[in-house]
């Protein structure tokens, strides 16, 4: 509640800024440290997942979360590698919470860098692009901001510095209001709650092009049953993309 307060007064201006540090003091979600919303301490003590398996059946251990062989000629996405547990990396998780329900977008600047960490010990082929997983207009205009995307140019910046993979946020539109995930129930219900909800913008033409053969890494915060990347990638796959990975914070 006080981050909100503190956080819809600065978005006006620095000097309001200014006064929202006075009224509302930044402080670590983790330990309480004054000055930074996730001090490094908490973010990179908060544990790593150790072990991958394939998204779909969630029964075979795979390298990075790669889809296993018997799922991937049923399936668009390539795997999900995600940094960390949403059960057990609680500094972590409550980071995302914060970002995404209390309006804290300075916290997908230490979560993209930690996910770049991470995701620098994989060995999935490196992107050609990295995708935002998109908001729809409504939900945008009603947070200010789209944490995948802000999460994605984070994770750009510290991934390669010297040389950062494009980050698109135009490739993918977003056209179903879909409930939030959490609330939808059943793997069948999220589903077809998703179907056609995403397509590449209406005059795709000049993308196309662009497409052909390419690997994308898709950025979402968490994935929970892995349904929103699987339709992206869906897309992204009829486009000409070769290769699609999910990339999360917390799955
Ligand atoms: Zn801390
Ligand atoms: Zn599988």
């Amino acid at each position: 509640m006080i981050r909100t307060s503190r956080n819809r007064i600065a978005m006006l201006s620095p000097l309001r800024e200014f006064f929202a540090d006075l009224l509302f003091p930044r402080s670590c979600i983790g330990c309480g440290k004054r000055d930074t919303y996730l001090c490094d301490a908490c973010l990179y003590g908060s544990p790593w997942k150790r072990e991958h398996s394939c998204p779909f059946c969630e029964s075979v251990l795979t390298p990075d979360g790669r889809t296993c062989f018997s799922c991937a000629p049923r399936h668009s996405l390539d795997g999900i590698f995600s940094a960390s547990v949403f059960r057990e990396a609680t500094v972590v998780a409550d980071a995302v919470h914060v970002l995404k329900y209390e309006y804290v977008p300075e916290l997908a600047f230490p979560l993209g860098a930690l996910l770049a960490k991470a995701t620098a010990k994989t060995e999935l082929p490196i992107a050609d692009m990295i995708v935002p997983v998109p908001l729809h207009p409504w939900r945008l205009r009603f947070r200010g901001f789209n944490q995948s995307a802000l999460l994605a140019e984070s994770f750009a910046a510290a991934f390669m510095p010297d040389m950062p993979i494009p980050v698109r946020s135009d490739l993918l539109v977003r056209h179903r209001f879909t409930l939030p995930q959490a609330r939808s129930h059943g793997a069948k219900e999220r589903k077809a709650n998703l179907k056609g909800a995403f397509s590449l913008p209406s005059d795709s033409r000049p993308f196309r092009k662009e497409l052909k053969g390419k690997t994308i890494w898709l950025i979402d915060d968490v994935a929970t049953t892995g349904a929103t990347l699987e339709e992206c990638a869906k897309v992204l796959k009829k486009s000409g993309v070769r290769h699609v990975f999910g990339i999360v914070v917390a799955r």
